[in-house]
């Protein structure tokens, strides 16, 4: 399926839309969930036009796979949930629970997981 510019967070990137930044370079993008599931629940998204990981590992260079999970490591440091440990998800399609179709990495932490999929 074709990537679609009108989604929400393709305008957050463009600047149409707020949000409550923790990061920001050229080719990556950090901010909080609007609903959060967690004390700590913050997106982070390439730039890139991807609908999700598919494309993502699918079209994406090395060298912007590897910047992208740099950043997500780093935040995750920075963030201070290295020690105490945190959750990243990412949704691909309907049944895997995706709303936004633009490649998005969950960071979730500040509170323990459950064991399988929900947060609480
Ligand atoms: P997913 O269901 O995996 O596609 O995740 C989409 C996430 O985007 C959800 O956790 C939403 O709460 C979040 N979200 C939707 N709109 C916004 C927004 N304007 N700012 C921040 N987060 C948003």
């Amino acid at each position: 399926m074709a990537y679609d510019s009108n989604n929400i967070f393709a305008k957050i990137i463009r600047g149409e839309i707020p949000c409550k930044k923790v990061y920001e370079d050229a080719e990556v993008l950090a901010f909080e969930d609007i609903s959060p599931a967690a004390p700590l629940h913050v997106l982070v998204i390439p730039k890139g036009e991807y609908r999700s990981f598919d494309s993502f590992a699918r079209k994406a260079s090395p060298e912007e796979m590897v910047h992208f999970f740099r950043v997500v490591q780093k935040l995750a440091e920075e963030l201070d949930v290295k020690e105490s440990g945190y959750r990243l998800i990412t949704n691909h399609g309907a049944e895997g629970g995706q709303t936004v179709d633009h490649f998005h990495i969950h960071l979730l932490g500040k509170k323990p997981m459950s064991k399988l999929l929900a947060t609480e």
